[in-house]
């Protein structure tokens, strides 16, 4: 998958995805969603816990990252924190490495349903959210 649908994918409003390391095989599970309510350029990021469930990380407003004394279940200095933050700066370089495998979850990357079709399992986008995820940001 190329960088710019990547980019396209995870900042749809309601993505989940996978980073791994393909030589170490550490792998981490994130989701980017947009908050129903918010302005543009806002969206609220979780890492997948031990549990499957969704620790709250930090919301990114604007390319800032802003940290919740009260909400926030990592600290800044977690590993998971460091490594969307780094993923998201490899991104902005356009350059990922070859041992960095993503992979989106079968969920659509806009609104969050499962994926049932192969079509849209492919898109990793369901039918109706299509006609939007090229349009908006
Ligand atoms: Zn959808």
């Amino acid at each position: 998958m190329d960088i710019k649908r990547i980019v396209l994918l995870l900042f749809a409003g309601n993505s989940i995805f996978t980073i791994k390391n393909e030589k170490t095989k550490n792998h981490y599970t994130f989701r980017v969603k947009k908050p129903r309510s918010a302005a543009a350029r806002v969206w609220n990021i979780s890492v997948m816990g031990p549990y499957n469930n969704w620790l709250y990380m930090f919301t990114l407003r604007n390319g800032n990252y802003h940290f919740s004394d009260w909400y926030s279940r990592v600290k800044p200095e977690d590993i998971r924190v460091k490594a969307f933050i780094w993923f998201l700066n490899a991104l902005n370089r356009e350059r990922l490495p070859d041992k960095l495998s993503v992979q989106f979850s079968n969920h659509c990357c806009r609104c969050g349903r499962r994926l049932t079709d192969v079509e849209s399992i492919k898109a990793n986008v369901g039918p109706e959210c299509r006609k939007y995820i090229n349009t908006e940001r």
